[in-house]
């Protein structure tokens, strides 16, 4: 199979989970979409209201700015995969939850398994912790981490803040911009080998 006939399969296969209460308030799964073959792969929170009506991740407010980052570095939603957290919306945007992020986990994990990118993208605090638990996202935010991390032979994290902060504050905007120009170069120093922390 295709790594892109894979995650149809998955998708599918998430669009029945019930292994945690989110699916019984949300409209529908949003797995998250883009390149199969992605090196690139951002991971948000969850999905928000839009996100939930139309099956698709970052399509509101914060994903406008998210298109707008990726287009900054010449890239479209087609080079790149987006996906989050949890799959399913959290009533009322709230944060989700610890026990609801790691129901969620074994479906991201195959997600990544199956792309296998060079880089992750965590975007925000609650993304952030699932990968790299004691670091804090005004401290790692534009900086490149390589962490042994089961589901994938390499990979290098590189953290920024999630877009929708920057939607209420206008220095996040910069910070994101200027974190986002870094993305390039982090990519050509992995394919060197030369990110070595
Ligand atoms: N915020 C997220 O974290 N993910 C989405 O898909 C949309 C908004």
């Amino acid at each position: 199979m295709t790594k892109k006939e894979q995650l149809e399969k998955l998708n599918k296969q998430m669009a029945t989970c019930n292994q945690c209460d989110l699916r019984k308030t949300c409209n529908q799964v949003v797995p998250g979409e883009g390149s199969a073959s992605a090196e690139i792969m951002f991971i948000g929170e969850g999905p928000g209201k839009k996100e939930d009506e139309t099956g698709h991740p970052f399509v509101g407010a914060a994903g406008k700015f998210l298109d707008e980052l990726i287009a900054s570095i010449n890239l479209k939603r087609e080079d790149i995969y987006i996906a989050n957290t949890v799959k399913c919306r959290p009533p009322n945007n709230r944060d989700p939850l610890p026990k609801e992020k790691e129901a969620c986990w074994p479906w991201l994990e195959k997600q990544l398994e199956i792309i296998q990118p060079k880089i992750i993208i965590p975007l925000g605090r609650h993304s952030l912790e699932i990968f790299l638990p004691n670091a804090r996202i005004s401290e790692a935010h534009g900086r490149a981490f390589r962490k042994p991390f089961p589901p994938l032979k390499k990979i290098v994290f590189f953290p920024c803040y999630h877009p929708a902060a920057a939607l209420y504050n206008g220095n996040l905007r910069e910070t994101l911009l200027k974190d986002f120009k870094k993305i390039p170069r982090v990519l050509k120093l992995i394919e060197k080998e030369k990110i070595l922390n």
